[in-house]
């Protein structure tokens, strides 16, 4: 699936990979999963061979590769900012690593966009990077990729530790759905994003939970963006805190888009 996406930090979902498995309890509900067993789930369940030949080959939510998505993004003439992989994770064991490299060569080559990448396998990042050094001549993940992880809950917090160990230019937190107090160490990141779960069965997100991680933020000097409260449906309790929003996104954006 590449379209347009209704996520509030980026423009367009890029899915040259699909399917995952679960890491931790912020995969409770994810999303990917349920529309891969929705209404992708005859799509992905038919076309395409599963990666690894050890686990059920209907399973819409295996790993499957879609090389012809390697194109899009050299289709899309505007700059725009592109959410790498909505529907899976990039560092999931199962995707092999030259495919990995492809995906970033399309990355580097096109770099009218800003590549969002985000996983929660940050470990596996860390060492494709240090491993592919060859792709990064000056030495980091350029600008205009931004690297990041995701942390729900301060069980998950060491997956930090592992992104701030990457070269990149851009490094970002996804703190979302955000399942409990956070207490971070916020050097070498450059961008925040936190917000609730939504659907059914959401876990509530505590305003002072949201209030920490802003003020966190706002101490160190890293921009926050606080995308919705969650609940029943995405914007069932807005995305109001202390009376605004909050938008700020890292500072290299204008200069691309
Ligand atoms: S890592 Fe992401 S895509 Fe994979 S199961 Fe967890 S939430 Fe879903």
């Amino acid at each position: 699936m590449s379209e347009f996406s209704q996520i509030e930090w980026t423009d367009s979902t890029w899915n040259p990979t699909t399917g995952c498995t679960r890491v931790s309890s912020g995969c409770d509900h994810c999303y990917a999963l349920s529309l891969a067993h929705g209404r992708l789930s005859e799509i992905y369940s038919r076309k395409l061979p599963v990666i690894n030949t050890e686990i059920n080959q209907l399973d819409p939510f295996a790993v499957r590769l879609w090389p012809e998505r390697l194109k899009d993004p050299r289709r899309w003439q505007s700059p725009r900012m592109i959410f790498v992989n909505s529907m899976s994770d990039l560092f999931h064991v199962d995707v092999p690593e030259p495919f990995v490299r492809e995906i970033f060569q399309v990355m580097l080559a096109v770099d009218r966009h800003i590549y969002q990448v985000l996983t929660k396998r940050p470990s596996r990042m860390r060492r494709f990077v240090e491993r592919n050094g060859d792709l990064f001549p000056d030495g980091e993940v350029p600008g205009h990729i931004w690297m990041g992880t995701s942390v729900e809950s301060q069980d998950v917090v060491y997956r930090v530790r592992h992104l701030t160990l990457v070269p990149a230019a851009t490094r970002f937190l996804s703190c979302e759905p955000l399942l409990g107090p956070l207490d971070l160490d916020l050097h070498g990141l450059h961008w925040v994003i936190g917000g609730g779960e939504s659907g059914i069965g959401y876990r509530p997100c505590e305003p002072q939970w949201a209030q920490s991680l802003r003020d966190q933020c706002v101490a160190s000097d890293v921009p926050f963006f606080w995308k919705q409260w969650g609940g029943r449906t995405p914007k069932a309790k807005g995305r109001m805190l202390d009376g605004r929003t909050w938008d700020e996104m890292p500072a290299r954006i204008p200069e691309v888009v």
